[in-house]
């Protein structure tokens, strides 16, 4: 075969090059190059390895910036559109710092919040990159196999930054990184060991399973919102739906709802509802579990039983490609909820599934609503917290949707 394919730049990185016209969205700093828009897509044999730094020019060789290359559809994640600067430790670093910096102006970490998302991939410059806090451990998980070769420099940057008292650094990526790089991620501690499990938001306590739990353990992402249930929740008899580790029915009892009931099709989500409840409100009786199938639950719960619904489910789209399927499971779901809700009921409804937009989303819910021909009125329209900020050069950012309706 023939080998050397790759030009490299004077500072020795292999260079890929777009074909014309196909610089546009990167120089509006959208930080994906498709592997179509490349004139020659690297081959196995060729002397660049999935995870590696390239820099990446326009048709006229115009350097653009530089990037971690991949196989797939996505073959570079631009990391820099500075075509001089150096992606090394002090870039990192750097890019550490910037992001724990936004976090500082957003007031986090502080006494009441502990748990908080410090890096969110492409909205802190970082594509591939998610950093979660609890306390003092971090748990980084890798997208990208270029973030997978820093997790050791990133984890030792994480530790090196005084403000945030970080001693800890769990890796998880065994579920996050592409299977076909075969790159064998083992989970495990980079730095330091086992240090707390327990996490603080809004002042309420929150055990993290990070070993075993989904995504880093704890779904961040809802901090505001579960604290909006929280406002609402006085005097309800409040249904959380996918409660997970129970997130917004430990917000729901601290806001005095008369009952709280959580369900999840997973015994070890209970579990985990049931312990952060136990922490929060030892003995508290206004609290009930169930372990079961939510669409089932819906379907033979008596009407108007519940006044605060929460329907916040897995993504029902993970790709493009089922996203009709997702918009009828979204319809379907809320359907059941709009049917079942008391009079004067408020129903928080979310969807984090990137493929399906605000818009299709909304559209969902309002065929359903249809469907139950009863008074509905969006209260709020909510999104994913200002740690999770959406970069806007790159609008698929922007993930988590939810509405609050109240449903007369
Ligand atoms: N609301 C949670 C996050 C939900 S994650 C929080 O604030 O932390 C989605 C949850 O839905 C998972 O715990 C998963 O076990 C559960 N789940 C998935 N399919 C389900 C189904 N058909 N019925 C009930 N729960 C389901």
């Amino acid at each position: 075969m023939m080998k050397n394919r790759i030009t490299r730049t004077e500072n020795g990185l292999p260079l890929l090059t777009l074909r014309k016209g196909k610089e546009e969205s990167l120089d509006r700093f959208h930080p994906w190059v498709f592997s179509g828009a490349l004139t020659y897509m690297p081959q196995e044999d060729d002397e660049v390895e999935e995870g590696d730094l390239v820099a990446v020019a326009a048709a006229d060789g115009r350097i653009i910036g530089t990037g971690h290359f991949q196989i797939g559809s996505i073959a570079v994640r631009m990391l820099t559109f500075d075509a001089a600067e150096v992606v090394d430790k002090e870039f990192f670093a750097k890019r550490l710092e910037a992001a724990a910096g936004l976090r500082s102006v957003l007031g986090l970490p502080n006494a009441e919040t502990t748990a908080f998302r410090l890096v969110h991939g492409e909205g802190d410059f970082l594509p591939g990159l998610v950093v979660d806090v609890y306390g003092e451990t971090a748990v980084i998980q890798a997208h990208s196999p270029g973030m997978h070769f820093a997790r050791k420099t990133i984890a030792e940057a994480l530790t090196a930054m005084p403000g945030l008292g970080i001693k800890s650094v769990y890796y998880k990526s065994e579920t996050t990184l592409p299977y076909k790089a075969r790159l064998d991620p083992e989970n495990g501690y980079l730095i330091g060991d086992f240090i707390s499990d327990t996490a603080t938001e809004n002042g309420l306590r929150f055990r993290i399973d990070w070993l075993r739990g989904q995504k880093t353990g704890f779904f961040v992402d809802q901090r505001d919102n579960r604290a909006l249930v929280g406002r609402y929740s006085r005097g309800r008899s409040v249904l959380n739906m996918f409660c997970y580790t129970g997130g917004f029915s430990v917000y729901a009892l601290a806001g005095g709802a008369r009952s709280v009931v959580s369900v999840d099709s997973s015994a070890k989500a209970i579990s985990l509802t049931d312990a952060n409840v136990a922490l929060n409100f030892p003995g508290d009786t206004r609290h009930t579990s169930s372990a079961e199938d939510a669409f089932k639950y819906l379907d033979t719960m008596e009407k108007g039983v519940h006044d605060l619904i929460i329907l916040d489910p897995p993504a029902f789209a993970k790709h493009r490609s089922v996203l009709r399927n997702a918009l009828q499971g979204y319809r379907r779901l809320n359907a059941k909820a709009f049917d079942k809700i008391a009079p004067g009921g408020i129903l928080f409804t979310f969807s984090c599934s990137q493929a399906v937009s605000k818009e299709q989303f909304r559209l969902a819910v309002f065929s359903a609503a249809a469907q139950s021909r009863r008074r509905v009125r969006i209260l709020h329209q909510l999104t994913q917290p200002a740690d999770h900020p959406v970069n806007i050069y790159h609008p698929e950012g922007e993930y988590l949707k939810g509405l609050v309706l109240y449903v007369e």
